[in-house]
């Protein structure tokens, strides 16, 4: 993802902080709010500390980020916009990474770096946006849904003998309730916006309904027609990103939720692929997506499925006797980073701080104060903890929820909060202690080199970019 303030114009910064209605307005405002020294080691005193837990380092880890970009690729008519999302895997083999740090001492061989970054893939996605249609597609966003289905099943995404594309079904088949039968998978809305199904009718008692429709696609195909309207249907539409779609305006915010998605769904179709290779080789894996383990926006009903699906993974690790794979997320932005950084000095080193809905309510998501309901409910599969290493490096870190779903809203929401629970700490916190002292600005070494490769800097890559969009619609 792109680092916070790239790309935002030079305004007038400075003159609104000095402007006095402004200065005035400010001081309104409640301060961010903090937790005392007190509050913080109430909890700390009830929880086990980093050197409490034992753990083998991951043979492998798979760090995933992504980036986003649209552009504006026809000077005479610069409202006509192509999308780009790109993921990027880095595969870090530990046993060689330690090799190398064996050779030098102070920093990390440049020349080493830049082999283990050969052992990095990138998926890209081009994507038609505002007054851009495919050929032969029967509108903008139709063009949209069908270019990324094809991306999902392409070959490019093919880990042995299945594609993004399959993981993707298998997730729908444990989403709760299942969306797969009989491997079809089942739309109850069709996503055409303009599908008189799709209207709300008032039912003369003020209450709205639906027409119902049923439409049932193939695993094979991935494509069907709608009953009632008779557009395209298919499978990569459970995703939803097409929903916000404009036709005739900016997509960013689109692509940045398709390529948070595809992210989470690419961890799972490596962990996925490992498990049919060799389930030794699982347990003894580390994935790193970027931010939390969540999905936002519409294709967040995804989550279920993900939190299911990596549960029954776990429970045939265990029952053929390996270890779990560690399934980690890592903040670099956001309120949680930010709030990290504010309490840094009041958490000791070697601690690990799980963050419970109350403390998120009151110090992080202020948008949400006097909640009780369970955090996340319709979005993490995921608990965030704060890991201050014994350096005093301090790391958000989300691991996957040891539990299968969260149906019992209540007695989820404590079970989370254990630490016992989460099989994979051990591993996870040698993870983040192994590679500390390589971070940069609390970044992981696979992190910041996917980074690295995935970000498309505004120039002068995003200008190769222009070149394609317009070798794409054959203008050069
Ligand atoms: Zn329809």
């Amino acid at each position: 993802m792109p680092y916070d303030g790239q790309g935002g114009a030079k305004t007038s910064h400075d003159d609104l902080l000095r402007n006095p209605e402004i200065i005035e307005f400010m001081a309104e405002c409640e301060d961010v709010p903090r937790p005392t020294q007190e509050e913080i080691k109430e909890t700390l005193d009830t929880q086990p500390k980093i050197d409490d837990f034992k753990g083998e380092l991951p043979k492998i880890i798979i760090a995933i980020d992504g980036s986003t970009y649209e552009s504006s690729l026809d000077p005479k008519f610069p409202s006509r916009r192509i999308g780009y999302v790109k993921i990027s895997m880095v595969i870090l083999q530990t046993d060689q990474y330690g090799k190398l740090k064996e050779r030098t001492t102070r920093a990390v061989d440049p020349m080493a770096v830049a082999r283990l970054q050969e052992n990095t893939e990138a998926i890209s996605m081009g994507l038609p946006g505002a007054y851009v249609i495919v050929k032969g597609a029967e509108s903008v966003s139709d063009g949209f849904r069908q270019r990324l289905m094809a991306y999902y099943r392409s070959a490019n995404t093919k880990l042995g003998d299945n594609t993004l594309y399959d993981t993707l079904f298998e997730v729908a088949n444990h989403m709760s309730p299942s969306r797969v039968k009989d491997n079809h998978l089942l739309f109850k809305v069709c996503p055409n916006r303009e599908c008189s199904s799709n209207q709300k009718l008032e039912d003369g008692e003020g209450t709205k309904t639906r027409d119902k429709v049923d439409i049932r696609v193939p695993h094979g195909t991935g494509i069907a027609t709608c009953p009632v309207c008779g557009s395209n249907v298919y499978t990569t539409d459970i995703l939803r990103v097409h929903e916000d779609f404009l036709e005739s305006g900016s997509n960013v915010s689109s692509l940045g939720r398709l390529m948070l998605i595809t992210e989470h769904l690419l961890a799972l179709h490596y962990v996925m692929h490992l498990r049919k290779l060799n389930k030794k080789l699982l347990g003894d894996t580390c994935v790193i997506v970027d931010g939390p383990l969540a999905v936002f926006g519409n294709p967040a009903p995804l989550h279920t499925g993900i939190m299911r699906l990596l549960h029954d993974i776990n429970k045939g690790q265990i029952s053929d006797g390996h270890d779990v794979p560690v399934i980690m997320g890592l903040s670099k932005t956001g309120a949680i980073a930010d709030h990290a950084n504010l309490i840094k000095n009041l958490l000791p080193d070697g601690t690990i701080f799980p963050i419970s809905d109350d403390y998120r309510y009151g110090f992080i998501d202020v948008s949400k104060r006097g909640r009780k309901a369970n955090f996340g409910q319709e979005t993490y599969y995921g608990q965030d903890f704060l890991v201050k290493t014994n350096e005093g490096r301090l790391f958000p870190m989300c691991l996957a929820y040891p539990l299968p779903d969260k149906t019992n809203e209540t007695s989820f929401q404590q079970e989370k909060m254990n630490i016992e629970k989460y099989m994979s700490m051990g591993r996870a916190l040698k993870v983040l202690t192994t590679f500390e002292s390589d971070l940069y600005q609390n970044s992981m070494i696979p992190v910041v080199l996917a980074h690295r490769h995935a970000s498309i800097s505004l120039t002068p890559g995003g200008k190769v970019l222009d070149i394609f969009s317009k070798m794409a619609l054959g203008k050069s």
